[in-house]
């Protein structure tokens, strides 16, 4: 029997498609000219189930989705002194762009602000490694986190690096604080190139759930990073990664998150899942309107915020049952607790197994346990 997660995602599209507020990022003029309609949400679980609706294969680059990854790598490549030396943990309340460094150490607040990125991107990579060999470090590293090949798109990133006056204003502040220790313009180069990597909502999700299943790519089963540099980077993209707006959506969404200009917005929920929405047009703080609008419905609907305590438990499985024989034969498993409703409707346990094929949805009253059935 089919899933209902794509059904789900497909009507949840429709309701917010009509919304068409904000403006696609205007400052790279490439992105300015993007498709604004494009819209998509795809659902990566633990596990390597992947649902999508919309346009889940339209490529677009990643910008600042890509910075929580390359702090991991930067964390990987340099160990945690080394970064935290170098780049703090504290969220900013300021834009993106802003030149938020702290005022007697010259250190970036934070690695999702383009201050700490642009410093977490020069600490990626051996040390003396070539600007050339570290962009390579990167594009390998995101293409380990999606688990497939990633590419840059020439053109955008031309067009970034035309426009980069900004960028290379903090570079050279961070420059002139030690904090970057070489050519500010190479440096800046070479955060463009990560920006301007090609992906798409399907490789977005898979990145996510990366990160929701302790650093191991679910499809290719390979540790992209450890355990504990996943805590960390999943920390500060819920305290940071939605720059000024972070305090409106940790308590309206609750799921570690980071967005970038081109439209992307990611979220990872530990041990579930990865969720990527992909609409072009932005708010005020450079976040996509639709994604925004998605990810709350998504967190409602399925009560998904990580500070949402489930009623305590008892024993799940109630009672579980045969009837009918042959292929007619039909397990019949009465569920109770703090089982998330949804994914069980769907087929996916919460904890990352199971491939069940619900032939029922949950029972209406919460009070009762709920009642799945699986062809067996
Ligand atoms: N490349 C963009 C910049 O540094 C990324 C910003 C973003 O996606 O928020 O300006």
């Amino acid at each position: 029997m089919r899933s209902v997660v794509p059904d789900y995602l497909t009507d949840v599209l429709a309701d917010v498609e009509s919304d068409t507020s904000g403006e696609p990022a205007g400052y790279i003029p490439e992105l300015a000219a993007a498709d604004p309609e494009r819209l998509a949400a795809v659902f990566a679980t633990v596990d390597g189930t992947v649902h999508g609706a919309g346009d889940p294969d339209v490529a677009f680059t990643i910008q600042s989705i890509s910075k929580p990854f390359v702090y991991a790598m930067a964390l990987s490549d340099r160990g945690f002194d080394r970064v935290l030396a170098k780049v703090g943990v504290e969220p900013s309340e300021e834009a993106f762009n802003e030149i938020s460094l702290e005022n007697d150490t010259g250190r970036p607040r934070n690695p999702m602000i383009n201050a700490g990125a642009i410093t977490a991107h020069s600490l990626t990579g051996p040390e003396n490694v070539t600007p050339v060999e570290r962009v390579d470090r990167v594009v390998q590293g995101l293409s380990a986190f999606a688990g497939r090949q990633l590419t840059v798109d020439e053109t955008v990133c031309a067009s970034e690096m035309e426009n980069a006056h900004r960028n290379l204003a903090i570079a050279y502040m961070l420059r002139s604080h030690g904090i970057l220790t070489e050519d500010p313009r190479a440096v800046v180069d070479g955060y463009i190139r990560q920006c301007s990597v090609l992906v798409t909502t399907r490789d977005l999700a898979m990145m996510a759930a990366t990160l929701a299943n302790r650093g191991v790519n679910p499809p290719s089963d390979e540790q992209v990073v450890d355990g504990a540099v996943v805590r960390q980077v999943l920390s500060v993209m819920a305290t940071c990664g939605m720059y000024d707006a972070a305090g409106d959506w940790a308590t309206q969404v609750g799921i570690p998150a980071k967005s970038g200009v081109a439209g992307g917005l990611i979220g990872a929920l530990p041990g579930q899942l990865g969720i990527a929405t992909f609409s072009p047009r932005l708010d005020r703080h450079g976040n996509s309107v639709r994604g925004v609008s998605l990810f709350e419905r998504f967190s409602a609907d399925m009560g998904l915020h990580v500070m949402e305590v489930p009623p305590a438990a008892r024993a799940v499985v109630r009672s579980n049952r045969v009837r009918g024989d042959g292929a007619d034969a039909i397990r019949v498993l009465r569920l109770q607790g703090s089982l998330s409703e949804f994914l069980w409707c769907a087929g996916i346990n919460r904890h990352g197994g199971g491939d069940g094929r619900a032939l029922r949805r949950r029972s209406s009253d919460p009070r009762r346990p709920r009642v799945m059935r699986w062809r067996l």
